[in-house]
């Protein structure tokens, strides 16, 4: 039996009945921009994230557009952030006429070192996006204290509802930067039917802005205090994720019990080396939106071809660091200038870790894997 990297449809066979009738629900309202389902669902997005407020919008690439120009980032302003990450992180920066600025990572969780971060901040830096890498919050107490009063913006698209252990305080993904940002693309670990993303922040100003640049800058209709965007979250979208987010912290369990799983099963092969199971640091509650083994001495693309041919789907997240993407060419970064970055990129591959994976899955993925190595 294949086992794909994601089964949405095992998901839905769950919820359907709950998700159909939440989108009916709007349908037979007929009201489809913002209003109530958007409303509550900003709501309780807010609740888990302990943030004061939530700021639907299109997407989790808006989200991080949005946020930094909540910030006033553009022309001149220099942004630092992972190249380690999925393109939106560094692509919104450069839409905005600001610089990305790449510095390297930590080599066990994937995330931003803050040091590093410190040591390339100028007097044109304007902010710094730690990501959270699949689904494992970055060191945001640590990058706030390396660079001091310049506002946070946490990429947790890939970490909603994650854990950090700050001073002996449980913080969620989200809570403590200047501005977080989610995306609800249908595999994240709350997903939508469709593209959907959410900015939550404790700051009531800011807040206040986001709500009028995701309708062209106005705060009443017709009149515009700036040039904003058309970036609200969907109706539809947004009572789809209520019906959906009971369930995510049972999901998220799953994908920590499958990781566990992974884990005991590959310890043989850890322990001499050959593969290295993820890393989550001991003040970390991952949310496992990837589980992503690490494979050494040049044998990783074959074992993805092994895999394939055994039905198994991987990916690889990511092929090549954004400071060596074409597009970046004109920024002047050379290989060897984020070692761990590119070293990664040659060595990750994420299995299938969805909650939904069977006992027999779980052990078809566990075969694929050892018996290359055997
Ligand atoms: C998915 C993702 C985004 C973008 O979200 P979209 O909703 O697809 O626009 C941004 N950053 C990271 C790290 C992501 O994984």
């Amino acid at each position: 039996m294949p086992v794909p990297l994601l089964d949405l449809k095992a998901q839905y066979a769950t919820i359907r009945d709950d998700v159909v009738a939440a989108m009916m629900k709007v349908v037979d309202a007929q009201t489809f921009i913002l209003g109530d389902a958007v409303v509550t669902l900003e709501r309780d997005i807010a609740a888990l994230s302990h943030a004061k407020h939530a700021i639907g919008c299109a997407n989790g690439t808006d989200a991080l557009l949005l946020a930094m120009r909540a910030l006033d980032i553009g022309r001149g302003d220099e942004v630092i952030t992972t190249p380690f990450t999925f393109f939106a992180t560094a692509g919104t920066v450069h839409n905005l006429g600001a610089t990305p600025v790449f510095v390297d990572i930590e080599p066990d969780t994937y995330n931003i070192r803050p040091d590093a971060a410190a040591a390339a901040r100028t007097s044109k830096t304007r902010a710094v996006i730690p990501v959270d890498l699949f689904g494992q919050m970055a060191a945001v107490e640590r990058i706030a204290l390396a660079l001091p009063g310049l506002p946070v913006i946490e990429d947790a698209a890939q970490s909603i509802g994650a854990r950090r252990s700050i001073d002996g305080e449980a913080r969620m993904a989200g809570e403590v930067p200047t501005i977080g940002t989610f995306s609800f693309f249908p595999s994240k670990n709350l997903g939508g039917y469709g593209d959907g993303g959410m900015i939550v922040t404790q700051d009531d100003r800011i807040a206040e802005r986001l709500r009028r640049l995701r309708v062209h800058g106005g705060s009443r209709q017709y009149y515009h205090d700036e040039v904003g965007y058309n970036s609200r979250l969907d109706a539809l979208q947004a009572a789809v994720l209520s019906a959906k987010l009971p369930h995510l912290a049972a999901w998220s369990a799953g994908r920590r019990r499958n990781a566990a799983h992974y884990d005991a099963a590959f310890a043989d092969l850890a322990a001499t080396g050959v593969v290295t199971t993820p890393y989550v640091a001991p003040e970390n509650e991952s949310i496992f939106n990837q589980y992503t083994l690490r494979i050494a001495s040049g044998k990783r693309d074959a074992l993805q071809a092994h895999l394939k041919a055994h039905g198994i789907g991987t990916a690889i997240y990511y092929p090549l660091p954004l400071h060596l993407q074409p597009c970046f060419a004109y920024l002047g970064y050379k290989k060897g200038q984020c070692p761990e970055s590119e070293r990664a990129a040659q060595e990750v591959l994420s299995l299938p870790i969805y909650p939904e994976l069977t006992r027999q899955q779980l052990d078809e993925v566990v075969a694929g894997v050892t018996s290359f190595f055997h």
